[in-house]
């Protein structure tokens, strides 16, 4: 039965953390406010006052929410998880705070699902105890959305693997300690067993990035974004650097994606949440033409719109998690497109009339609203673009149903009419009873 009421002793941690993300974190995003920085493990100022922030996570028994108890988690699962992360939404360093900050999110649990002893213990340990950051490196210039058309290389030559060819939007690879780069292994494998997973070291020799490319609501200067296209240049790695078996590289990749999109839903709750309070306030506090902006009517359907939008949405996000956590492995499939599907466009409806409401002062950079609708095209593209996931939920839905038996839709009247004739004819046909049948 689904349940919504959250255990006292939850609620109490849910109010410690909406308390100290407003307080202690928030002004994090003031103060280091480009994309990049609660990545940079360079700029000692932001650590000196994250490490501390983060203790206090620990001593709270929130940090990386995310995980089982077995990777240093607390293990509450999703639907606590999405609560949490409905609070950690409202502020760009939260999740780093928190110890659930996407790539490293998902590249800690591939490293956790198929990562050696030895790999482990040297990229995955630092990765949750929030000493490193990491890379996903998957996306190429030429393809996006169809890893089937990637064509990055990878070959063996002796005890070592060699990686040649380029990738896009490697998001925070001038920071990460380690990428995990997806390469062709073997290109005469059918599809999907083309291609796997290599750790790469940062350091290691013939990796460039050639330009760190923004997103709108980055840095305006070329190569100050922090998403990186990288050339590998027949960059080497040892035989042991395989994440999985060779081929397993899909596998892989989709092992991390799902929580990812999740994670991104339930934090886009929060953001949108801010953004409606935010609406609210001006409405009730400007005046024109005599009245409150509340007074209007248009005003009040951008009101009742958003809310109703974000209810349905958190709704569907909750529902969701609740699927991943009482039903087995990959059941929530649909549920996390269907997320992924809503998320942008709710994050941009109800941002765009936040900002409109604020007039003129809702597009500037003295207010949040603007830097976030910005960034809401990034949600219907990371992760996949929306038509991909709109095509599985329409794949697996129709799944479910079987063609028409004849000519006609199984819903075609006649032959229903005629039926419930049939199954109710001793009353119809029955003359010593008054009233009227469709004939
Ligand atoms: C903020 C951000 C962070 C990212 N971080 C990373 C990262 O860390 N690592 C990484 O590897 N990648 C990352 N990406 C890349 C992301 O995974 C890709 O942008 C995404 O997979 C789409 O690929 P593409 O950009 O090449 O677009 P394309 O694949 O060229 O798609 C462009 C458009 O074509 C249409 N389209 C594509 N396929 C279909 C289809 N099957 N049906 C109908 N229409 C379709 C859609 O309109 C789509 O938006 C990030 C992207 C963003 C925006």
């Amino acid at each position: 039965m689904l349940d919504f009421t959250i255990e006292p002793e939850f609620q109490a941690k849910l109010d410690w953390a909406a308390g100290f993300v407003r307080k202690e974190v928030e002004p994090l995003d003031l103060l280091f406010p480009h994309g990049g920085d609660p990545y940079d493990t360079g700029n000692e100022k932001a650590r000196a006052i994250l490490r501390p922030l983060q203790q206090q996570v620990r001593a709270q028994g929130l940090w990386a929410c995310h995980l089982g108890p077995e990777l240093g988690g607390p293990g509450y699962g999703q639907v606590k998880l999405a609560y949490l992360n409905e609070i950690l939404g409202r502020s760009y360093w939260a999740p780093t705070v928190f110890g659930t900050a996407a790539p490293d999110t998902g590249n800690a649990e591939i490293l956790a699902m198929f990562g050696t002893e030895e790999q482990k213990s040297r990229y995955l340990q630092p990765l949750l105890d929030g000493e490193i950051v990491s890379t996903f490196s998957m996306t190429e210039p030429q393809a996006g959305a169809d890893p089937k058309e990637f064509v990055c290389r990878a070959w063996r030559d002796g005890d070592e693997w060699v990686i040649d060819g380029e990738k896009w939007f490697s998001s925070n690879a001038r920071y990460a300690s380690f990428l995990i780069v997806m390469a062709v292994t073997d290109p005469d494998a059918p599809p999907h067993a083309r291609m796997s997973m290599l750790i790469v070291p940062a350091e290691t020799p013939g990796i460039e990035i050639k330009r760190n490319v923004g997103t709108m609501d980055e840095r305006d200067a070329l190569d100050e974004g922090i998403h990186g296209y990288i050339r590998y240049h027949q960059v080497r790695v040892p035989l042991d650097a395989m994440l999985g078996a060779p081929g397993e590289g899909f596998k892989v990749a989709q092992a991390r994606l799902g929580g990812g999109r999740v994670h991104h839903a339930m934090r886009t709750v929060g953001k949108c949440t801010r953004a409606f309070d935010m609406m609210c306030e001006r409405a009730i506090s400007r005046r024109t033409q005599g009245t409150l902006l509340a007074d209007k009517q248009a005003v009040q359907q951008f009101i009742a719109d958003s809310w109703i939008e974000l209810q349905q949405y958190r709704l569907l996000v909750l529902n969701t998690a609740w699927i991943i956590d009482t039903q087995p492995h990959g059941a929530a499939r649909t549920q996390i497109a269907m997320c992924k599907v809503a998320m942008a466009k709710v994050l941009h409806d109800i941002i765009q009339r936040a900002l409109h409401l604020h007039g003129s002062l809702g597009t500037t950079n003295e207010l949040p609203l603007a830097k976030w609708w910005m960034a809401a095209p990034n949600l219907a593209l990371a992760d996949g673009p929306t038509e991909v996931h709109r095509t599985t939920v329409a794949k697996q839905m129709l799944k479910k149903y079987r063609p028409a038996e004849g000519l006609f839709p199984s819903e075609h009247i006649p032959p229903k009419l005629e039926d419930a004739r049939k199954r109710y004819a001793h009353i119809i046909n029955d003359d010593s009873l008054s009233g009227g049948v469709n004939a």
